[in-house]
């Protein structure tokens, strides 16, 4: 089936509509602006929260994973092993006219496929042959050079430590994974989410809140067992669809169930992930056919990832990556193994113990005893199932005993080859990775829902992501009108539902505000309410209205807030 996208819209109209309905905005303007800074407006404060909260009520609520928050500065020895100290950079020409900067494979992205995955002599050589020239004054460029995209600090201002923002908010979910596990009962799978702030110094920011220096991330990392194939709650989804664009192939319409079959998508757990994104992506108003995953290139996917897609929406800015979903191997977890040497392995017992050779760690529980008292027993079980390659017999082993740290002498263990029974395994778990870039998808929700009916506006935002719920006008600012939609307004915000206050300027043009703030439904009181108790209510995208006793519009207005009732079924 050929993809069908419709026609995209124009950024600066969304620009536009953020700046004076309060959604978002550059930062410092007063000041002259600083690239790639935006603050979020009153609006745009609350319906990324709203953005927040949905995610959360799928990871959090609905695949029960667990919440962290940790801190945005961390030491230079978590970027070494993660790699981004040597890796995480991108390639910068300069003009030699001007002096600004660029990313060199932003200039060829119109004359060729997939720049970005380009080494630094294949762009130099790019360049060369397309002539390519500093867009803003047509100047010469310089070489493209390698540059670190990380925002460096000093912690402490005097004899201080390197410290760094963090570029991602996922390396905590590993460094940590040792307590995340033991929190998790020591049982696989399971996931850990993190919501926050991400920072890159982007060499050129550009098209508003997509590409900036401090964004909103919301991540999760899934640990699982890579020889336990299944994922629980495939089997529910694996007959929904979703558009594809594997590497080398054509874009395409494939069940997830064909699609892992036919070797197209790496594993279950990676399928499930993607589907799990298509669905919060249009709960939160994105039109599914404006969607599609496209698959890393092999010269784009890092060499550790088993498989990695990119959840790719068609905006006004053209395809735009809003989600990165990958299967990374065990390559984080081993990286901090490495760097840190701290145990961060999972324990899988076998379904029946099995014989066989090994060589083991025979706890001396003489020795241990007068030496740790109660905890002797744990701690001789603990070393029992160590691995014990490269130990050595002559100096302490240190374990981790419920976050204390034990120093165990030599003299209380040896080692020895034998026939044991052997009840499991230690692994290092593998992880799937989706990683939700906030402002984009905030972005793009602007972008789907816009609606123009000749000079009106109409922000269609699905009820749960829309800032204000109820926009709540007397008719007349008069005659006790005001006071009684006063009391509506505050007893709607009493119970949790943001509303909006307006009582000047015709009910048209009032309307018209709240269409164009994306409010779904309008509460008007008028003279009539005096007489028979009742109040309009009148639905954004239909503009049909209904009349409501008082005494029933709190439960109704909590209801059409929740999505429990559809205006259509208000009787
Ligand atoms: P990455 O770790 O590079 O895969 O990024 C994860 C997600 O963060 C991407 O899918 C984007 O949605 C988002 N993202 C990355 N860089 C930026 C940026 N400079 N500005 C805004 N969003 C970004």
């Amino acid at each position: 089936m050929k993809p069908c996208y419709r026609d995209t819209m124009d950024p600066n109209i969304i620009l536009g509509l953020a700046k004076r309905r309060g959604f978002f905005f550059p930062s410092f303007e007063i000041y002259g602006g600083m690239a790639g800074l935006y603050d979020y407006g009153p609006l745009g404060s609350t319906m990324k929260t709203n953005i927040e909260s949905l995610w959360r009520n799928n990871y959090v609520m609905r695949e029960g994973m667990s919440e962290i928050f940790s801190p945005i500065i961390s030491p230079e020895d978590v970027f070494r092993a993660s790699g981004h100290l040597s890796e995480f950079t991108d390639f910068s020409v300069q003009c030699q006219k001007c002096n600004q900067a660029f990313r060199a494979d932003h200039l060829l992205e119109e004359v060729e496929d997939n720049p970005d995955a380009m080494s630094q002599d294949e762009l130099q050589e790019a360049m060369v042959k397309h002539g390519i020239k500093c867009p803003s004054c047509k100047g010469g460029l310089s070489e493209p050079v390698s540059v670190n995209l990380m925002f460096k600090t000093m912690v402490g201002p005097i004899g201080g430590r390197d410290g760094y923002m963090r570029p991602e908010t996922a390396q905590a979910m590993f460094f940590n994974f040792h307590l995340l596990y033991k929190f998790n009962r020591e049982k696989l799978p399971f996931g850990i989410v993190q919501l926050g702030k991400g920072f890159r110094n982007e060499i050129s920011p550009r098209q508003s809140i997509t590409r900036v220096r401090e964004f909103n991330m919301m991540e999760a990392e899934v640990f699982f067992d890579p020889s336990n194939k299944v994922w629980p709650g495939f089997d529910e989804v694996s007959s929904k669809t979703l558009r594809l664009l594997p590497d080398g192939a054509d874009e395409q319409d494939i069940t997830l169930r064909d699609a892992v079959d036919k070797g197209i998508i790496a594993n279950e757990p990676l399928a499930y992930f993607m589907h799990l994104t298509q669905h919060i992506l249009t709960s939160a108003g994105l039109d599914s056919k404006k969607l599609r995953f496209r698959q890393h290139l092999k010269t784009e996917m890092a060499h550790y990832a088993e498989d990695c897609w990119d959840c790719e929406a068609m905006t006004g800015y053209g395809w735009l990556e809003l989600v990165g979903i990958a299967d990374r191997g065990c390559y984080d977890l081993q990286s901090h193994i490495d760097e840190s040497g701290a145990e961060l392995t999972a324990f899988i017992r076998f379904p029946e113990p099995i014989e066989m050779e090994a060589t083991i760690i025979v706890p001396n529980l003489s020795a241990l005893g007068p030496l740790f008292k109660g905890k002797a027993g744990a701690i001789a079980t603990k070393l029992s199932e160590m691995p014990c390659d490269g130990l050595d017999t002559a100096i302490p082993i240190v374990l981790d005993m419920d976050g204390e740290e034990v120093s165990i002498p030599p003299e209380c263990f040896t080692i020895s080859q034998e026939k044991k029974k052997v009840s499991g395994k230690r692994i290092v778990p593998h992880v799937i990775e989706p990683s939700y870039g906030l402002d984009r998808i905030f972005y793009t929700v602007m972008d789907h829902n816009y609606k123009e009916d000749g000079e009106y506006v109409t922000l269609g935002l699905p009820v749960t992501i829309a800032p204000i719920k109820f926009g709540v006008f007397p008719l007349m600012s008069k005659d006790g009108l005001d006071d009684m939609a006063s009391d509506i307004d505050k007893k709607l915000r009493q119970k949790g539902l943001l509303t909006y206050y307006d009582g000047s300027g015709t009910i048209g043009r009032r309307y018209a505000r709240m269409d164009e703030a994306g409010t779904p439904f309008c509460i008007t009181v008028d003279y009539e309410t005096k007489e028979d108790g009742c109040v309009t209510i009148r639905d954004r995208d239909t503009k049909d209205q209904k009349r409501v006793k008082m005494d029933d519009l709190e439960r109704i207005a909590i209801s059409l807030a929740d999505s429990s009732l559809a205006f259509e079924a208000i009787g």
